[in-house]
């Protein structure tokens, strides 16, 4: 999974800033924050490629795709607590069908 320039949910090209990690490493992440109706942000792998995926769910948790581990994960924020849900491909689908199917998968996890 490379990672895109633009949104895939309103083509608005996305927004790059730096993590800094550790002294000389820095995670590149690309995001798109602006619009109310979907938030979304990349990270990446040094050679370019989609690390991670995160989108936020409603009540202080997100999910998260790990592309190259077929894994997705839901974090609850601040409990630190993990649900592992069936991984599937992002795909093209309106961001409101995403979350949706998320939700769907945490109902039955
Ligand atoms: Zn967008």
């Amino acid at each position: 999974m490379i990672s895109p320039t633009r949104c895939p949910f309103c083509n608005d090209i996305l927004v790059t800033a730096y993590h800094r990690v550790s002294k000389n490493t820095s995670l590149e992440m690309k995001s798109c924050d602006k619009r109310i109706d979907h938030r979304i942000q990349y990270t990446l792998n040094t050679d370019g490629s989609v690390y991670s995926f995160r989108i936020p769910l409603l009540e202080k948790s997100n999910a998260t795709w790990y592309p190259n581990n077929q894994l997705l994960i839901i974090y609850k924020e601040g409990t630190g607590a993990t649900v592992n849900i069936p991984y599937f491909e992002v795909g093209n689908r309106p961001f409101a069908k995403l979350v949706h199917k998320v939700k769907t998968y945490i109902t039955f996890s």
